[in-house]
């Protein structure tokens, strides 16, 4: 039952509407959302354009608010369509009712991640045009596919686009994630995703023996050492409060594979991990101590590693124009923020590779974190006063 406070509230009618679209994975399907974008920018008065970096199944759609200093790089206001599973028996509400409860809490998935960003971008600028504002950078909204699942048929082809570099863009803002206290987190770099897999092999032959280098002795000396390093991670968590996981090193047992019954010791052990390092660790220096411990276990290992640098973060310091003026919409309206580094990955490591600096903020601050979890929501007041926020972010930043 929706609560009476919000029946005739423009905005959050636009929003739910957008929710109600089932743009899920496994198969997203995101012709509807293309069709509600396009009604959208017909109502803003805005050009848009749908661009297929990948295929057809993949949109990217784009708004453009051209500014009076057409030369001047532009500001992009990225989010994605696509939203997680769900498992419906897990939820009071249905998934994708966006059904409204008396509190004002708006329950669906994508309301936090993210169409409730991609709303208030529309919202903020609706609400800029209709007090007759004009700015001197151009303003390009996108919209984009396949986020969830890192991004290969949307943003990380986008960026490499012709059609990408034509939009000239400076700076980016993007997502980040709600905050169950009064702080606003702001995201500025990522850490460096590394799926590890140890193909082990060893002396095969019957269990009843004491053979040397077997593939189990090999396991246990590569997960003791790689668990050596994790407790250390564990410890700095520990003993500094001011560090979030985005600060340390993780790293996790995720598979073990191999064997073929209970009394034949097998000739090959497979083990993966999942490892995202910090950006206080060297890259090749991690991976020459993979190399190593390889070595030290008996050798006739096999790594499959995932071979990526660390992106370079976006520079949070006066030089960064963009920055500043971001750092002075918060302030001017009184935000508490915290820099932070995303523990996760988002489209915006793609947007940095390329160069052009990105934030990730998503203004839902007093809010429980609940994105891929079931019972999603965002509060209306929340989601309206990010509406707000924006604004005053949007007039910041297209006039520097
Ligand atoms: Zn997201």
């Amino acid at each position: 039952m929706a609560a009476k406070k919000w029946d005739s509230n423009k905005e959050i009618d636009y929003f739910r509407e957008y929710l109600r679209i089932p743009s899920v994975h496994p198969n997203p399907n995101y012709a509807p959302c293309v069709e509600f974008l396009k009604r959208q920018a017909k109502d803003l008065d805005l050009p848009i354009k749908v661009y297929y970096p990948f295929d057809k199944q993949n949109p990217v759609v784009v708004l453009t608010w051209e500014g009076t200093e057409k030369e001047w790089p532009s500001i992009l206001l990225n989010s994605h369509m696509d939203v997680v599973p769900v498992f419906p028996e897990s939820w009071t509400h249905p998934p994708f009712g966006a059904d409204i409860d008396e509190d004002g809490r708006i329950f669906a998935r994508g309301s936090q991640d993210m169409k409730c960003v991609g709303m208030q971008y529309l919202a903020a600028i609706r609400a800029l045009k209709e007090k007759g504002s004009r700015f001197k950078r151009t303003i390009h909204i996108s919209f984009v596919p396949d986020e969830e699942l890192g991004g290969r048929k949307g943003m990380l082809p986008f960026v490499s686009s012709k059609q990408f570099k034509l939009l000239n863009i400076g700076f980016s803002l993007d997502e980040g994630i709600a905050s169950s206290t009064s702080e606003f987190p702001v995201f500025y770099a990522e850490r460096t995703v590394k799926r590890v897999i140890f193909k082990i092999s060893g002396s095969a032959g019957h269990g009843l023996l004491l053979m040397p280098n077997t593939a189990g002795e090999k396991f246990s000396y590569l997960t003791s050492k790689l668990m050596e390093f994790r407790e250390g991670q564990v410890k700095r968590l520990k003993d500094n409060p001011e560090l979030q996981i985005g600060d340390v090193t993780t790293i996790n047992l995720t598979s073990v594979d191999g064997g073929v019954q209970s009394n034949v010791v097998p000739p090959m052990l497979t083990a993966c991990f999942d490892i995202r390092l910090s950006l206080d660790i060297k890259v090749l220096e991690f991976e020459a101590y993979l190399d190593k411990w390889c070595e030290e276990a008996g050798g006739e290992i096999e790594l499959d590693i995932s071979r990526k640098d660390h992106i370079p973060p976006t520079v949070t310091d006066d030089s960064n124009p963009f920055w500043v003026a971001f750092k002075r919409a918060t302030e001017e309206l009184g935000l508490s923020t915290k820099l932070q580094v995303f523990p996760g990955g988002t489209d915006s490591r793609h947007i940095r590779k390329v160069g052009i600096p990105a934030l990730g903020f998503s203004p839902m601050n007093n809010t429980p974190v609940l994105l891929h979890d079931h019972d999603e929501f965002i509060n209306a007041d929340t989601y309206l006063k990010g509406v707000e926020i924006y604004q005053k972010i949007i007039e910041n930043l297209t006039n520097v």
